[in-house]
């Protein structure tokens, strides 16, 4: 399970996220829904160690506080982060941008493994291992961004906004695959604008506003909530 305890990050004087406390338990989906600049992102930097958290925030997984860990013991305790906007490296092939996910696994045969069950996820990549990650459609570029989070084996996936412009039709493609890659055991915390997706997939959520939870409840209760329904519905 994640633990999160009065997160606060502060970008000099401005508090991007105040005192923040929410939790993802074994077997969840969970999506963390905000507008532009509500937090998201800022949250998730804060998770895998790429962004100090401030002094009394307390990360915990797996029964292990991560709160002060570096980027690299995170990912060795099991969390993984596939960024907003991709990252991937367009000159390189979709092949060494997978690979890069396992960069901790000294083990050739077992990343061979975890690259046949990226393929098996994202059948349409098999025939674009050797092409530039640059080359694909947005949507093949995403599942190139998952697929390498995913080279590092983690208990549990920190997807922040994949749907960001990408087709409607291609959101629930990369959407459902999600939903598979949670049924298949791992935990994902999904950060999402596309509130109305993001809930259809996930079982509980959060709603963030200005770095602050202001929401947060049953997947289906949050669809219903009128004041999710406006922001994020245009009820
Ligand atoms: P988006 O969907 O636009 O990425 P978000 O919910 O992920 O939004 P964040 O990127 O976490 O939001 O930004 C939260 C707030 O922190 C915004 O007001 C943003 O301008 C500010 N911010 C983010 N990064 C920095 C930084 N490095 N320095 C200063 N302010 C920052």
């Amino acid at each position: 399970m994640l633990n999160v305890r009065d997160l606060t990050v502060s970008y000099g004087s401005f508090q991007a996220a105040r005192e923040i406390n929410f939790e993802v338990r074994e077997g969840e989906l969970v999506v963390l829904l905000g507008a532009n600049g509500a937090g998201k992102t800022t949250v998730f930097r804060a998770l895998s160690g790429l962004t100090r958290a401030g002094a009394g925030s307390r990360i915990e997984f797996a029964g292990r506080d991560l709160s002060s860990a570096t980027p690299r013991a995170i990912v060795d305790a099991g969390m993984s982060h596939c960024p907003e906007g991709r990252k991937l490296f367009p000159a390189l092939s979709v092949l060494t941008n997978l690979r890069l996910g396992a960069y901790r696994c000294p083990d050739r045969a077992d990343i061979d493994r975890r690259l046949e069950r990226v393929m098996a996820l994202f059948p349409t990549l098999s025939t674009r291992t050797g092409d530039p990650a640059g080359a694909l459609s947005g949507g093949q570029q995403q599942m190139v961004a998952i697929g390498r989070a995913l080279m590092a084996e983690p208990r549990i996936l920190l997807l922040d906004e994949p749907s960001v412009s990408l087709a409607p039709k291609v959101v629930r493609q990369v959407l459902e695959t999600v939903a598979a890659i949670n049924r298949a055991g791992t935990m994902v915390l999904l950060a999402e604008q596309n509130a109305y997706a993001a809930l259809e997939i996930a079982q509980r959520g959060y709603v963030l506003e200005n770095g602050r939870i202001v929401l947060d409840g049953a997947a289906a209760d949050l669809m219903q909530h009128d004041e999710v329904r406006r922001a994020y519905m245009g009820a």
